[in-house]
């Protein structure tokens, strides 16, 4: 089974991938008896340890091409490093700014994955989530005035993308930041990459947040993919699946405890500028596609449990890449799921015992 507890986010080693080799843990190669040829490869990108393992005669290569697409991408699109694409927009003053055919993408598909997502999911929240301190770590509760001058510079309508000539423009003042989509937008790019290959399977862990499964495993079994406790150090469950992508959004990921006592969380909700705090302590969402179940899992966290539930009944899903199961770990101790999820999931521990309310 991949454990999604033996990773987390490291951020006194938050510098570019490319840059810190050395983190390049290392690339095990190795015959399973009988099977593909496996390759494996831990690295540390986009601010938190990832682990790809690949089955496949050219498994090492294709675990090569993967690992410097991650590099690439985290380079272009990190927030805090000032030489990023990313950071080029942020500091454009309103100007258009010509960037790779990636980081236009990355900005496109995110605008679309988030349609139907109410608002939940704004990639400009930037000003506000440096207020709170959430991308320095000097951590402060803004008072309610700046916020609400901060809000005026959130509006994702108002990002310009051309993915013909990859032109991002943003007006003054605007900062956008890809931590909800940049790892599932490159779960996506080096899962094309490793098929090209034509791997039998993979597994690709990007930091435990986004957890994507594909092919056949040299078993013949499912996937089983776990799912944390987010309140304790054990896990909540199991996923089973034949391929998808399992995607976690977590209160618990990144938070602080103010001066009064209350905790805060890395998630915002866009009309009130706070980090969410609506009882939810994670969801967890089965999609196909990697960019849309790291957008997803972000946006039902914000959402909570109810309009997750009318989301998932509603007519705006219908396309094939929009369909998706979800679990909501309540800070109460009880599960939502999803009428699919009850298919893919089986409780661990605590949650066992209680039995899995709906
Ligand atoms: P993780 O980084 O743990 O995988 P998520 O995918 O849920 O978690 O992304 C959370 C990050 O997205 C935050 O750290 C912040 O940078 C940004 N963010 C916070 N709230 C929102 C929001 N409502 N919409 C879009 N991005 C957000
Ligand atoms: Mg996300």
């Amino acid at each position: 089974m991949n454990s999604q507890a033996t990773f987390g986010k490291n951020k006194g080693l938050g510098r570019r991938g490319k840059l810190i080799p050395a983190l390049v843990f290392a690339l095990i190669l190795s015959l399973v008896p009988g099977c593909a040829k496996r390759a494996r490869l831990e690295l540390f990108a986009m601010d938190t340890y990832m682990e790809l393992t690949v089955y496949g005669n050219k498994a090492e290569e294709a675990l090569a091409g993967a690992e410097y697409e991650i590099k690439d991408l985290d380079g272009k699109l990190s927030a805090t490093d000032g030489s990023s694409e990313l950071s080029r927009i942020n500091l454009s003053n309103g100007e258009p700014v010509s960037v790779s055919s990636d980081t236009a993408e990355v900005i496109h598909n995110a605008l679309i994955a988030a349609e139907p997502l109410r608002g939940a999911l704004q990639l400009t929240l930037r000003p506000v989530s440096l207020a709170w301190g959430f991308t320095t770590g000097e951590y402060r509760i803004p008072a309610e005035e700046e916020l609400e001058e901060l809000l005026k510079l959130v509006d994702d309508g108002r990002i310009r993308v051309d993915v013909g000539s990859n032109t991002v423009a943003l007006p003054e003042g605007m900062a956008l930041d890809l931590g909800s989509v940049a790892k599932g937008y490159s779960c996506d790019i080096a899962a094309a990459i490793l098929q090209k290959y034509n791997v039998s399977g993979f597994l690709l862990n990007m930091g435990s947040s986004t957890i994507m499964a594909w092919g056949k495993k040299p078993d013949g079994g499912r996937w089983r993919i776990a799912v944390r406790d987010p309140a304790g150090e054990g896990y909540a469950g199991v996923i089973e699946t034949d391929g998808a992508c399992v995607s976690t959004s977590g209160g618990r990921e990144r938070f602080f405890t103010g001066e009064d006592g209350n905790t805060y969380c890395h998630i915002l909700d866009p009309e009130t500028g706070r980090p969410v705090d609506n009882g939810v302590l994670a969801v967890t969402v089965v999609t196909e596609s990697g960019l849309w179940g790291d957008a997803l899992s972000t946006a039902l966290f914000v959402m909570g449990a109810e309009k997750a539930e009318e989301l998932y009944n509603s007519a705006d899903m219908s396309p094939e890449r929009r369909r998706f199961e979800y679990l909501f770990i309540m800070e109460d101790g009880s599960l939502v799921l999803s009428p699919g999820m009850e298919e893919l999931f089986t409780p661990l521990g605590r949650f066992a015992e209680g039995g899995a309310a709906q």
